[in-house]
């Protein structure tokens, strides 16, 4: 309580005319609710229900200056209210500090979104399917459909994938590519005509020397057909996690437009979830000119969560070299807080990525490039799926740190579901951090399947992680291979059930509402070095905020994948309205804090949306186009 005065006290201060301020040190034994009446609020929060850091909660809050400048009772934090205040009654709405994702492919999921249908959150073939056709129903004639991943058969009650015919029947004439994870795909007929993989396209492309869009007959050979049907007819084509990849760059390449478009339509899609920053771990093909629609957002104050990026080595057998010209220059054109160049990784080198038996070569490479990043102090995190491998790469940071301390550069690796303790304790005595993600929701069956069941007890140590102070931050590695939704994977965290209802992980291991959430929040902070100031509701941490359409804390743990934002805060700032009646309340603004560059500049008055904030877009040349 006392320190939480004092932040008042402090607010008030900064806000006070001299004259005030004499008054305030004359009067030694005023009290400090008399200062908090003169401090300032841009908005204020009460009547809510808001966690703070030690689980415990508080009715109000009050935000100036995009941060939290005072937390407490209803009654004291309305006491702050001027005429110019936005006081929103939250009517015993939950509050959470605003999610972060701390490894989430969103800068590459954002170039495509436009052009792309979602299937999350779908529980049956017809939702699905519907979603298809009123997508088809919209886009210009012949353009392809995309559902680029995120889904899979058992979130549908009829626990089958859709049918070649399905959805030829929803398409109205467009080519439809769905794919399930990296490893299957399904195309409409015309889809499959035109790349070449039914015989009558196969015939004609013989015989015309082949059409435009006709696939490699290389990558031709490296798709199968389903043992189980009909050979080219059922539409369903298997392949390695490379080559689905290889198809998924097959397909009609977005315009820079596009790109900027949908960039702008997934992150507000992820402010409805509650998110409001990711860790993007780059990855593979994402080409550093792939940056340039996040960039152009965040110059233009368009960005509505807060990025924070790693960048992977571009190009194999160049990592070094590349790596120190991107540092040079690559993050020059940030515009923090909201975009922010964070360090390497997930792929530092091309050698040991997704390699479970690297040489001895191998490993000396990938010592030099994270030798340097470790002398050049840059934060690194790193891909690596298998425990059975995983010494290999701790052997290397091992040697590294022999040489250049890692320990303070928060560096971090991403994956590794069944991280034994002994290697837990390695990562902790190096001070790197684990990403986990809830791949297991989706996969765990597919898990056992290679493993054997038992495995699936011996994976997602969080306590143990916990007790050994090893700072654990949780997210999903979407879009392809998992829902980007957040809620869904602390469901999964809490309860470690598969979306089967498969039991994953010990019930020992299990984190806690709140401990879930911490990893979910502060501890993805922490991997951006930014866990004192983002991450959690307190005084003097920015205004990152969720007000949740349900209480997180007592809901039954299967829903709380249902739960989504109300509002969702950004610097103090509304970035997701989703309830008309509380907007209305809300003065029209734009997205981001950035006073001076808006509205005059880049949203005139008459362009803003329905919801009151800027909808539009300026492309490089200067031309506006609303979107919405
Ligand atoms: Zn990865
Ligand atoms: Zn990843």
């Amino acid at each position: 309580m006392q320190a939480r005065y004092e932040r008042i006290f402090k607010t008030a201060e900064s806000s006070l005319s001299v004259g005030c301020l004499y008054t305030l040190l004359f009067i030694a034994l005023l009290s400090t609710l008399a200062c908090k009446a003169l401090a300032q609020a841009d908005t204020l929060l009460y009547n809510a229900k808001i966690v703070q850091s030690d689980g415990s909660f508080v009715e109000a809050l009050a935000i100036q200056n995009g941060k939290i400048s005072a937390m407490g009772d209803s009654q004291d934090i309305l006491a702050l209210a001027t005429t110019q205040t936005l006081t929103l009654d939250l009517q015993g709405k939950t509050v959470i500090p605003g999610l972060i994702d701390s490894h989430i492919h969103a800068i590459r999921a954002g170039l495509t979104y436009q052009r792309e249908v979602s299937w999350i959150d779908t529980r049956s073939i017809p939702e699905a399917l519907s979603r298809l056709e009123s997508a088809a129903l919209k886009a210009p004639r012949n353009t392809w459909l995309i559902v680029a991943g995120g889904w899979v058969e058992a979130q549908f009650k009829e626990h089958r994938r859709p049918t070649q015919a399905e959805i030829d029947g929803v398409a109205h004439g467009h080519p439809v590519y769905v794919q399930l994870l990296y490893s299957a795909v399904l195309l409409s007929s015309n889809a499959a005509q035109a790349w070449g993989l039914t015989p009558v396209a196969k015939k004609q492309n013989k015989n015309s020397n082949g059409a435009q869009t006709r696939l490699p007959s290389e990558l031709l050979s490296r798709l199968t057909v389903q043992a189980s049907e009909s050979a080219e007819t059922s539409g369903w084509y298997e392949g390695s996690s490379r080559t689905i990849s290889e198809l998924f760059d097959r397909l009609p390449q977005p315009s820079f437009k596009e790109q900027v478009i949908g960039t702008r339509a997934f992150f507000t899609e992820l402010n409805r979830l509650g998110l409001t920053g990711v860790n993007d771990p780059g990855g593979y093909n994402l080409p550093l000119k792939s940056y340039r629609g996040v960039k152009l957002l965040g110059k233009t104050a368009q960005l509505t969560l807060k990025v924070r990026y790693n960048i992977s080595a571009p190009r194999r057998g160049y990592e070094l070299v590349d790596f120190q010209g991107i540092v040079k220059t690559f993050a020059k054109d940030d515009t923090p807080p909201f975009l922010q160049f964070n360090g390497l990784g997930e792929n530092v080198s091309w050698s040991m990525y997704n390699n479970d038996a690297p040489t001895q070569e191998d490993q000396d490479q990938l010592f030099t490039v994270l030798l340097w990043a470790a002398r050049q102090h840059l934060n690194v995190t790193l891909h690596w799926n298998n425990e059975s491998s995983v010494d290999k790469l701790l052997d290397v940071l091992k040697r590294v740190n022999a040489i250049a301390d890692i320990t303070p550069c928060r560096w971090s690796i991403a994956h590794l579901n069944d991280a034994s303790v002994s290697t837990l304790v390695a990562m902790k005595s190096l001070q790197i951090g684990w990403l986990v993600q809830n791949s297991l929701y989706y996969q765990a069956e597919r898990f056992a399947l290679q493993r054997g069941n038992p495995s699936l007890l011996e994976v997602s140590r969080f306590n143990t992680a916990k007790q050994l102070g090893l700072r654990t931050a949780a997210g999903t590695d979407a879009h392809r291979v998992m829902s980007f939704n957040p809620f869904v994977a602390l469901q999964w965290l809490v309860s470690g059930l598969s979306i089967s209802g498969t039991t994953t992980g010990s019930p020992l291991e299990r984190p806690s509402r709140l401990q879930a959430l911490q990893m979910y929040t502060r501890e993805s902070a922490w991997m951006s070095f930014e866990d004192q100031t983002r991450g959690s509701i307190a005084p003097g941490f920015w205004a990152d905020l969720v007000v949740l359409d349900r209480d997180y804390f007592s809901v039954p743990t299967q829903e709380i994948g249902d739960i989504t934002s109300l509002m969702t805060f950004v610097n103090g700032k509304v970035v997701y309205p989703a309830n008309a009646k509380v907007l209305a309340s809300i003065p029209t603004h734009s997205t981001q804090a950035s006073a001076q560059q808006q509205p005059s500049t880049f949203c005139p008055s008459k362009k803003f949306g329905p919801r009151g904030f800027c909808v539009g877009i300026f492309e490089p040349n200067g031309q506006f186009c609303a979107i919405q």
